[in-house]
């Protein structure tokens, strides 16, 4: 249910309306009320409350004060403090053309959000979990319903007329300057108690402390990142809207499998003789179950192949179906003299020929060469030039400066 409607009712659209409908129902009515289509008074006016009306409607954030607090909610600043929005509106509805939407400029006031992080699993993140959070939160005193002390024994402060600040003006040699300070007189709250009628429970202070427990659903296919809303559990003061609880979603890394969207990837080493004759492996799932992965006899699986499992991602949010695994293969190949000559020669005649070598020129010189394995401190050469200007014990000295390469 949304407060008011009358800004929809500008814009001739339901208060359900999409943001593309919100748009075209401007564009209707800002083109029947444009000032060069319509040059009378009425028009320019009616042209200004559309305008402002969809200034407010494309802002989800305002469209959203709005809904829930009327215009009062957004001529007291809002969620995006004060400003721009207390401009427009004390311009077109407060004092302007007699409150035609019931603004007076003073509404409530939004309260800060409050961020937790929430952590999660891919475990948790593919089942979902509930989890109990506890926090302290502000809330308005029961016992004096927030006023601070007895009914009818709080006084609006006369010296700063309520509003727990003052205006002075000071003259700083030849310039006069206007500044805003703190109401001593009811120390910023705007309220004068009588000591002996002050709230026991709250100390005249309007609010106190409060253990809040809330159950927060992380659903299925959630993501890192995405936020958790509890609307209006922020802390509670007097005279102002809470803001909002918000939990966001922390993924944590999981030892197997990467997540990408809603996919998971799975990254796996697997023998030469499996690439080229198949054979089986197990994987634990984040859902708990064990997926049997079979690599079919004749199948061959490239050194960096990628094949999928269709279906067996992470939930997709809201909406039943799954995303798909991705396998990463890396193929490892066997030791140095893992076979003899009589097996390689074996070899030779199962695997496919080498391709035959392009013929040499007749005229080239060929050098025969060694191959000998790679050692970093002899061949890299970016290694060599840092230990040309390195004094060798100091490298030693500190360990934390040495190559990371190792
Ligand atoms: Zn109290
Ligand atoms: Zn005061």
């Amino acid at each position: 249910m949304v407060k008011e409607t009358a800004f929809y009712d500008l814009l001739g659209v339901a208060p359900t309306a999409s943001d593309t409908e919100i748009k075209k129902g401007y564009r209707k009515a800002a083109l029947k009320y444009h000032p060069d289509k319509n040059p009378s008074e009425e028009a320019a006016e009616k042209f200004k409350e559309i305008s402002a009306a969809y200034e407010v409607l494309s802002d989800s954030q305002k469209r959203q004060v709005y809904d829930d607090y009327g215009v009062e909610g957004l001529t007291s600043g809002g969620p995006g403090g004060s400003g721009g929005m207390d401009d427009i509106f004390s311009q077109f509805f407060g004092g302007g053309f007699g409150g035609g939407f019931g603004g007076a400029p003073r509404g409530p006031q939004k309260g800060a959000d409050i961020k937790h992080s929430i952590g999660a699993t891919l475990e948790e993140l593919y089942k979902g979990r509930t989890a109990k959070m506890a926090l302290n939160k502000t809330v308005l005193c029961k016992t004096c319903d927030g006023l601070g002390g007895k009914s009818g024994s709080v006084k609006k402060c006369p010296h700063c007329g309520g509003q727990g600040v003052k205006f002075v003006t000071r003259q700083m040699g030849p310039m006069i300057q206007r500044m805003q300070v703190h109401c001593e007189q009811c120390n910023g709250t705007g309220d004068i108690i009588d000591p002996k009628d002050r709230c026991k429970t709250c100390n005249g202070k309007k609010t106190v402390s409060e253990r809040k427990v809330l159950q927060v659903h992380v659903e299925p296919g959630m993501k890192n990142g995405q936020r958790i809303v509890f609307k209006g559990e922020g802390d509670q003061e007097p005279n102002i809207v809470p803001g909002d609880v918000v939990f966001v979603v922390t993924e944590k890394q999981h030892a197997v499998f990467k997540r990408s969207g809603d996919d998971l990837v799975l990254e796996k080493e697997i023998d030469l003789i499996t690439a080229l004759a198949g054979g089986e492996f197990h994987v634990k799932h984040v859902s708990g179950n064990y997926i049997k992965v079979s690599i079919i006899p004749g199948e061959v699986i490239g050194a960096d192949s990628v094949k999928v499992v269709e279906g067996q991602g992470m939930p997709i949010f809201k909406n039943g179906g799954y995303g798909n695994l991705f396998i990463k293969f890396s193929v490892k190949f066997p030791e140095n003299n893992f076979s003899d000559d009589e097996g390689l020669a074996k070899l030779r005649s199962i695997l496919p020929t080498p391709k035959p070598e392009a013929k040499l020129p007749k005229d080239a010189i060929v050098d025969d060469v060694d191959l000998v394995e790679f050692n970093e401190y002899k061949h890299d050469s970016s290694r060599r030039r840092a230990h040309h200007h390195d004094d060798d014990d100091e490298d030693e000295g500190q360990p934390g400066v040495q190559c990371a390469s190792q």
